[in-house]
């Protein structure tokens, strides 16, 4: 589905966004948390999406490559508050000398919040904000119309599928929000998803078409488990990521609870 090279460093996507990987990697966050640079080439603004952990090397990375493009930051966003994706932002902040917007007020700082429908123009840029609630509730993705791209943060990953982190995340809203993706994916056009984690992906409606034909397969499989006798979660999950790295089972484990509560609601 994806022709680029599983093993991912980063770099630019378009002329209009850059991607600094923060050097985290792990089972998680694959090859670390993308931190995007956004801007009209040769703009006096750029914009910066999600500084990534509390990385001091990191953070000043992701500003050497703002002033290297002959920008300044005009705003930090988050796509939501994780600490992969947040945790830098305060300090990020004060080294860049910026605002930072964020859905959660617990992540703000300045004046200005996050909302569905919000624009934010800077870097020669009109980026749209779509609420994307399911990963965790405050999850944001951002449209970038100049570039027919869309950073979907955690929603969206570019390996594998995502955790819906219950009980912050919730599967209905989930699914509602890969709808969404996949529908305006289908007028914009959207060329390419920027995720959080992992490479840029050049087939948006082949991907989110995925997600949701994996996420109906998962629920299928947990409803088949819990009729054959799975009492816990944890039973739940032996039965249904017993192909998944043993790893990842604890947060295989949020998304069975995600799933089951989902399931509860349906009845
Ligand atoms: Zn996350």
């Amino acid at each position: 589905m994806n022709p680029r090279p599983s093993k991912w460093a980063g770099g630019p996507a378009g002329d209009r966004a850059v991607c600094v990987l923060a050097p985290n990697p792990g089972p998680m966050t694959l090859d670390g948390t993308n931190t995007w640079v956004l801007g009209d080439p040769g703009a006096a603004q750029a914009v910066v999406v999600d500084p990534g952990p509390d990385d001091e090397d990191h953070l000043r990375r992701v500003l050497d490559v703002v002033r290297s493009r002959g920008a300044e930051v005009a705003v930090a966003l988050l796509t939501h508050g994780h600490a992969d994706h947040a945790g830098g932002a305060r300090r990020f902040a004060e080294l860049a000398g910026c605002p930072v917007r964020a859905f959660d007020p617990a992540y703000q700082l300045g004046d200005e919040g996050l909302r569905d429908g919000d624009v934010v123009a800077a870097g020669g840029l009109e980026i749209r904000v779509l609420a994307t609630p399911g990963h965790t509730a405050d999850s944001l993705c951002f449209l970038i119309p100049e570039e027919g791209a869309v950073l979907t943060g955690d929603t969206v990953l570019g390996r594998g599928t995502t955790v819906v982190a219950y009980p912050d995340g919730a599967l209905g809203p989930y699914l509602g929000s890969l709808r969404r993706l996949r529908s305006l994916a289908g007028q914009v056009p959207v060329r390419r998803l920027l995720p959080g984690h992992g490479p840029v992906l050049d087939h948006p409606l082949a991907v989110l078409d995925y997600y949701l034909a994996h996420r109906a397969e998962r629920l299928e499989q947990v409803r088949t488990a819990v009729a054959a006798g799975a009492r816990t979660p944890r039973e739940v999950v032996e039965r249904v990521y017993a192909d998944v790295d043993e790893v990842l089972w604890p947060a295989a484990e949020l998304s069975v609870r995600a799933q089951l509560d989902y399931l509860a609601d349906e009845d």
